[in-house]
């Protein structure tokens, strides 16, 4: 393994932890790969000092410098690519190319960031008598805590960092418990930027609950699962602190009839937006609702090309699918499996360990037959399972798809363009692709409806979430209002304005 600095960044500093100490496990091997200490109270303290104490400085700094320094981050990021995505395949187990992948979007949403936050600084609006200038003007929150899960470490902590540092905002970074090597790693990136302004630590939820209740945090932007982002939007709402919250999903895919002579792509698409790092993202497909005349065909394409699918060491180049992040990650997924199955529904293939002697391995399954309120078609998997279900007609597919508290992403494969306007306007998603499933792209909005988040990340949005807006009433002329006291001298007559 490449060298790795269990270090953590604290104003400007590489300093060891001197709280609880992390074991990070290989999910390949099942070993210990290092161990990494969480911040101590004075250590936390001191990190959230030195944003503190950087935010006025760094809010100050031209944006076209801010956006100079990003750029750099991209750089330096893509150097790096081939240590970072290393270390993100030891602790997390996704493929290795699915990491290096990671890490270019990372950089290039550094890139993205560096350019629109130069690209404005709030509008002119008209304002109420000739001799008057009015602004909007967008202004940092101050300090964001940056809270992330281990599926994406890296990338889920530029959709924050790099919006907010664009913004003119100052951060403390905090990787889950199961994945901060990488993380930590990134402290090298960072080093041109004046000491204080980025912060990196590690640490779990104690960590994460006392970043989120500090009242010198203004912000917090939170990636996780439903269960903590309310807790983490209580605390927020407690102190009146901004927050942004990506949560979990249990996102539909749609197959529609049209696609019959397509329907091996469609069941690719499926299958990779059904099994991607293993099912562990918060946009994975994990409920089919396939139309009646091309279920029979969907399904053995979907089986078919899930049985060619290449399980094993996520180190290796050719391996599809590593294994899950964790033992408890693996077991719920296991479990809502079996509770479907419980109640009738049918395994076609995968399911066990995929002829895997250690390690968190979930083998691709598809599943038939799982009854509409099994957990496993209302809860999220978090898993590499894809449950198909056989739908009469698009009314009753759009009417499935919406029938969760959830709302992140959905995909839906047609050519149609009535069913694609038709799905765009009532499929309840934060994001709704079509024949093309879960393609991300720095410009767009991402989040979610219902409780799958408040806010968005990326885009124009993305920034804004980190910014406080200020209206500003410049009068250019001292001279008397005619509206002011005394209003004695209205006695009688019409009030000024007509008010
Ligand atoms: P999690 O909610 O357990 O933890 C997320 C982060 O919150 C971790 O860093 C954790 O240490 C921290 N945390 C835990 N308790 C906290 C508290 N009380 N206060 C503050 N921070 C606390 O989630 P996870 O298991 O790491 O990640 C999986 C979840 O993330 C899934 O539900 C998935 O859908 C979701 N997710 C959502 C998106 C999205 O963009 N919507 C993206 C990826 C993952």
């Amino acid at each position: 393994m490449a060298n790795v600095d269990t270090r953590l960044l604290i104003g400007g500093e590489r300093v060891e932890g001197q709280g609880q100490g992390l074991a990070v496990e290989n999910p390949y091997s099942e070993e210990t790969l290092a161990a990494v200490a969480a911040p101590s109270d004075e250590q936390l303290d001191a990190a959230i000092g030195a944003a503190r104490q950087s935010a006025r400085d760094w809010a100050r700094t031209p944006a076209v410098e801010r956006g100079e320094m990003l750029h750099e981050v991209a750089s330096r990021l893509r150097s790096r690519t081939d240590e970072l995505a290393e270390v993100m395949t030891l602790e997390g187990g996704k493929p290795l190319v699915e990491n290096s992948d990671e890490v270019g979007w990372t950089a290039a949403c550094f890139d993205y960031y560096a350019e629109i936050g130069r690209d404005s600084a709030g509008r002119v609006i008209p304002p109420i008598e000739s001799s008057q200038l009015s602004l909007v003007v967008k202004e940092p929150l101050g300090v964001i805590g940056c809270i992330v899960p281990w599926n994406y470490p890296l990338l889920l902590l530029a959709w924050k960092l790099a919006p907010a540092l664009a913004a003119g905002n100052t951060v403390i970074g905090k990787p889950s418990e199961l994945t901060p090597l990488s993380t930590l790693m990134l402290a090298p990136c960072f080093e041109h930027l004046p000491a204080g302004v980025v912060n990196l630590i590690a640490g779990g939820p104690e960590v994460g609950a006392a970043i989120t209740g500090d009242p010198r945090v203004d912000g917090v932007a939170f990636t996780g699962s439903v269960a903590t982002g309310k807790k983490v939007a209580q605390a927020c709402l407690d102190r009146v602190a901004r927050v942004n919250l990506e949560m979990g999903g249990k996102d539909p895919f749609i197959v529609c009839s049209d696609v019959a002579e397509e329907i091996d792509v469609a069941a690719k698409g499926g299958a990779w937006a059904a099994f991607l790092n293993s099912g562990q993202v918060c946009t994975s497909a994990e409920r089919f609702y396939v139309l009646d005349d091309v279920y029979d065909d969907y399904l053995s394409a979907f089986v078919d090309y899930t049985r060619g699918l290449v399980i094993g060491d996520p180190m290796q180049s050719d391996t599809d699918i590593g294994p899950m992040v964790s033992a408890s990650q693996r077991r719920k997924v296991a479990d809502q499996v079996e509770a479907a199955v419980g109640a009738g529904a049918e395994v076609m293939i995968g399911g066990d360990s995929g002829g895997q002697d250690r390690g968190h391995f979930f083998s691709p399954a598809v599943v038939t037959g799982a009854p509409a309120e099994t957990a496993l078609l209302r809860e999220e998997t978090f898993g590499p399972v894809a449950p198909l279900v056989r739908v009469k007609s698009l009314d009753e597919a759009i009417e499935l798809a919406n029938s969760t508290p959830y709302g992140l992403g959905a995909n839906i494969y047609t050519q149609d363009f009535k069913t694609i306007l038709r799905c765009m306007r009532e499929v309840k998603a934060g994001t709704v692709w079509f024949n093309d499933p879960l393609t991300d792209n720095d410009a767009g909005p991402f989040g979610g409806f219902k409780q799958s988040g408040l806010g968005r990340e990326l885009g124009r949005e993305g920034l804004e979430a980190f910014q406080e807006t200020k209206h500003v009433h410049i009068e250019s002329e001292v001279a008397p209002k005619e509206w002011w006291y005394p209003y004695s001298r209205y006695a009688g007559g019409e009030p000024p304005h007509g008010a």
